[in-house]
């Protein structure tokens, strides 16, 4: 929920057990977003609003006269591990070049994800020349292919998903710094929880829409909850000493580069806004730290126990848990939305 209040974020990394519903979650994300507002007819779904993003179908259709609008879907894509490059980055149509003479683009996955998410599950498993890609891609927000005398450009702003499994292979150091946060899944241990997942799945199984339809309330709440929060985002501020003392907590744990506390900055806005606040307090950092900087410390999550005892030592020294100017804020935005566990 982090992820789609504040898409800067740069996405999450989600490693945990087989079977334990990561893919599940990721996929369920996009009932929970409302439609875009995209340029009719686009295959990249440009954002009609973002002049500077067009692609070069949009800029050439354009003219003197405004776009035409259309609402869709955010985009929810896997990306499969066999996938070619062709198929992630787009190629150009061969058949049509060749019946017709002119080189066509056949846009891939890449633009397919436009303003949405890529998934990668088994991240952890795909291959370097695709990890090249995604990073060239993440880092730029646009996705270049130059092959066969054509050159194309044309932006691929997506947030990235991944999940896996640590036990069955390691991820690219490059690769596991472009994820914004970091999730570790266990299987749940508790016999009842265990128990109303069988039962719930036996639910769906026997009827999808009225399992849905039990959920919709909740599903409105969560859709709602989304809203208000992308809408208050810009508005939410965080004071420069807390700013100060995400610093002091990633230079403590020795993180290297910036992207750490740029992660927490972030996070920390998307959730004080989740919960109807405009003000980031140090109960904010203190619950979005780990996330954003189990992955920062070593390189191979597997052995991350020990970093994640580190990561809690110092935020307890650096945001001592007083309740001191914690709930100074009550009612400031109206409804103070439930919280997020
Ligand atoms: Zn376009």
């Amino acid at each position: 929920m982090l992820a789609l209040v504040e898409p800067h974020i740069g996405g999450v990394l989600i490693m945990g057990h087989r079977g334990s519903g990561k893919s599940t979650a990721v996929r369920s994300l996009a009932d929970l977003l409302p439609p875009l507002v995209k340029v009719k007819g686009c295959f990249y779904g440009c954002d009609p609003e973002a002049e500077g993003e067009l692609c070069d179908d949009c800029l050439e259709k354009r003219g003197p006269r405004r776009v035409q609008r259309e609402a869709g879907a955010v985009p929810v894509v896997d990306l499969p591990l066999g996938a070619t490059e062709d198929r992630v980055c787009g190629t150009l149509d061969i058949e049509r070049a060749l019946s017709a003479g002119v080189a066509v683009f056949e846009p891939g996955l890449l633009a397919k994800a436009n303003r949405g998410f890529l998934y990668i599950d088994e991240v952890n498993l795909l291959e370097d020349h695709l990890v090249d890609v995604l990073l060239d891609a993440s880092a730029s927000g646009r996705n270049i292919v130059e092959r066969e005398g054509i050159s194309i450009s044309h932006p691929a702003r997506f947030v990235l998903v991944g999940s896996g499994n640590p036990e069955e292979g390691e991820l690219r150091p490059q690769l596991l710094d472009r994820f914004g946060l970091f999730v570790e899944i266990h299987t749940i241990a508790d016999l009842d929880q265990r128990v109303e997942i069988v039962e719930r799945r036996e639910r769906f199984d026997r009827d999808p829409f009225a399992f849905n339809r039990e959920w919709d309330a909740e599903q409105n709440r969560l859709r709602e909850q989304i809203t208000q929060a992308t809408a208050i985002l810009g508005g939410v501020s965080i004071d420069r000493a807390v700013t100060r003392k995400i610093a002091e907590l990633c230079v403590a744990l020795g993180v290297d580069g910036h992207r750490g506390e740029l992660t927490i900055a972030r996070a920390a806005k998307a959730l004080a806004a989740l919960e109807g606040r405009r003000r980031v307090t140090a109960r904010d950092i203190r619950r979005v730290a780990p996330l954003a900087l189990r992955h920062r410390l070593r390189k191979d999550p597997l052995q991350s126990s020990e970093s994640a005892s580190r990561i809690e030592h110092a935020i307890a020294r650096i945001f001592p848990d007083s309740r001191e100017g914690e709930y100074s804020e009550h009612g400031e935005s109206g409804a103070r939305l439930a919280l997020i566990k």
